[in-house]
């Protein structure tokens, strides 16, 4: 059999028409595939050895527009709505492109300069983070606690017009390219729980700020996620995002656009499935035992269209979801329920389309087994499924 490395497979045309997109989106979706073909594709098993991405690739896409889309125009920006940044998304789970940790970037760190920052904040950081000049990070998890943030024991204590900065955050998405980190830190001697808790700009070359080597990970090898130390950083009062009157409010503002960010997370793994379904159908339509086509088996039969349904019923959810994110009305129970359920379809769908390959879908450079490994984290980040379920137990 040949390998099927870095070869791209047009997802299948949805089982329900998608109401959301017009010409105009399609017309990006072209311009997008085309660069990660060309820019993207052909280096990502490189970047995966090296466990980052080439940081001019960050440039590249600034300079053909794929980076925070939602960012108005007076800060560089286009404005675009968030479709253009499912398009993104999308795009790059059909390359298999898991080495771009562009979601976090453009579509939680820049939305929170958006939201929250002030003047001077969006004038210094988003034409960068637009352009590419910049790499953003977003550091909540600490190697003591996840899930339960508010627990979090980084902190800052004043002195003079600055505070000092302490403590460390792991699994930071970015991390080792970053040049902006937003950081949640806890007042020294501020309130205890949700409260204490502030969001920090803090640039990644000040001095006491200490990047790791990026994690070795079992998938999303290319997507650089490193540990964070920060000792006695000094960070001027005006660098709490929203200014110093937002002190004390960082746990308000990461809720805000919670249901955002897990609708990425849905969409993702929606795409994700959608692309290892269009990879098996390829293989198994040319893979022959017992003298006929292993596609021809009534087991793969029900196991393709088993799939099929069920990435075609994720997608309506997400697409409904998207239209209620375009008007601010998505729920977060129904986004966490749409990230729970879509994360672990996911990996059913991806599990099966590995055993569908047999021995080679075990075989890392073909697409459906980088996929399998990608997939797994989608469970576990952005809250983890079972956070999600006591979201939704507890909005009953
Ligand atoms: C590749 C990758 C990228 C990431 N990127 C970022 C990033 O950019 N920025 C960032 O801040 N973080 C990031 N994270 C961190 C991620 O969000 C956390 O790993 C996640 O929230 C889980 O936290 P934890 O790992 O500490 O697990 P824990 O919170 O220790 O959870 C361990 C287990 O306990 C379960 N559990 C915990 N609490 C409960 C409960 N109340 N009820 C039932 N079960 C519970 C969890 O569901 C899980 O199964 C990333 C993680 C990975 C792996």
């Amino acid at each position: 059999m040949s390998a099927q490395s870095n070869s791209f497979m047009p997802p299948l045309s949805p089982m329900l028409p998608r109401a959301l997109f017009q010409s105009e989106h399609e017309d990006f979706r072209r311009s997008v595939r085309r660069f990660i073909e060309e820019e993207v594709t052909p280096h990502h098993a490189r970047w995966e050895d090296q466990q980052h991405v080439d940081r001019d690739i960050w440039n590249k896409a600034g300079e053909m527009g794929l980076l925070c889309l939602t960012v108005p125009e007076e800060f560089g920006g286009i404005g675009a709505d968030r479709r253009y940044s499912v398009v993104v998304l999308e795009e790059i789970m059909y390359a298999g492109a898991s080495g771009l940790g562009w979601a976090v970037h453009s579509d939680i760190v820049a939305p929170y300069l958006i939201n929250y920052g002030t003047q001077d904040q969006k004038q210094t950081w988003l034409p960068k983070l637009v352009s590419g000049e910049a790499v953003g990070a977003i550091a909540m998890t600490e190697p003591g606690t996840g899930s339960d943030l508010q627990a979090m024991k980084t902190t800052v204590v004043e002195d003079g017009d600055d505070y000092l900065l302490n403590g460390s955050k792991i699994f930071i998405t970015n991390g080792y390219l970053s040049d902006l980190i937003i950081v949640a830190a806890r007042l020294g001697d501020g309130p205890k729980g949700a409260k204490g808790i502030s969001l920090f700009l803090v640039e990644a070359d000040r001095e006491g700020v200490e990047k790791a080597k990026p994690l070795k990970k079992v998938g999303m090898k290319a997507q650089d996620t490193c540990e964070l130390y920060f000792n006695n950083v000094r960070i001027p009062k005006e660098n709490v995002l929203g200014g110093p009157d937002y002190l004390g409010q960082g746990f308000v503002m990461l809720m805000k656009e919670l249901a955002w960010e897990r609708l990425i997370i849905s969409v993702l793994s929606v795409a994700g499935a959608e692309s290892a379904l269009a990879h098996t159908l390829d293989y198994v339509r040319g893979r022959k035992a017992f003298g006929q086509a292993i596609a021809e088996f009534q087991n793969t039969r029900f196991k393709l269209a088993e799939m099929r349904s069920e990435i075609g019923i994720g997608q309506s959810y997400v697409d409904r979801s998207l239209e209620l994110v375009l008007e601010r009305k998505l729920s977060p129970e129904a986004a966490a329920a749409g990230k729970y359920w879509c994360s672990d379809m996911m990996n059913r769908v991806i599990d099966e389309c590995v055993q569908l390959h047999g021995g080679y879908g075990w075989m890392w450079e073909y697409p459906v087994a980088r996929a399998w490994a990608d997939a797994r984290v989608m469970r576990i980040f952005g809250g983890t499924n079972e956070i999600m379920k006591e979201l939704i137990a507890r909005s009953l």
